[in-house]
């Protein structure tokens, strides 16, 4: 899982901690990072659920820690995948993101036969971060 810098090298795939004003710690954020010059860009995927994270927190955050693979499945993927295999490899990742879909899936299904509303809509929601996230640039 790999970009071009600006710089020229590539930069990798990883997660890590995002401190929002100096409180909160948003731990496993997918970040893309160049060793050479310490760019880091936010994973494509994730950065508009994390806009509206650190919107929610606002300014001034009591101190916390915020686990962001709770958040968004792509986080918690990318934290499974990183836990088996440095540094992470897009078919896995793909393979991971599939495995998880399929689970999402059999709920929803649990969840239709239920006649559970709620519980479909965030279905719904965790699917859709799934399927429209994955843009390798
Ligand atoms: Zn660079």
């Amino acid at each position: 899982m790999f970009k071009s810098c600006p710089c020229g090298h590539d930069m990798k795939l990883i997660l890590r901690t995002v401190v929002h004003a100096r409180k909160a710690s948003i731990v496993n954020v997918p970040v893309y990072s160049c060793e050479i010059c310490s760019r880091n860009e936010v994973f494509p995927g994730v950065k508009e659920e994390l806009g509206r994270l650190v919107g929610r927190l606002g300014t001034r955050p009591q101190a916390q820690r915020i686990p962001f693979d709770e958040i968004h499945e792509w986080a918690a993927v990318l934290r499974e995948v990183a836990a088996a295999d440095r540094p992470l490899q897009a078919a896995s990742v793909m393979r991971k993101a599939e495995e998880r879909t399929n689970e999402l899936l059999d709920l929803m299904l649990i969840a239709s036969s239920l006649g559970d509303e709620i519980w479909k809509k965030e279905l719904k929601r965790r699917l859709s971060q799934l399927s429209a996230q994955y843009i390798p640039t």
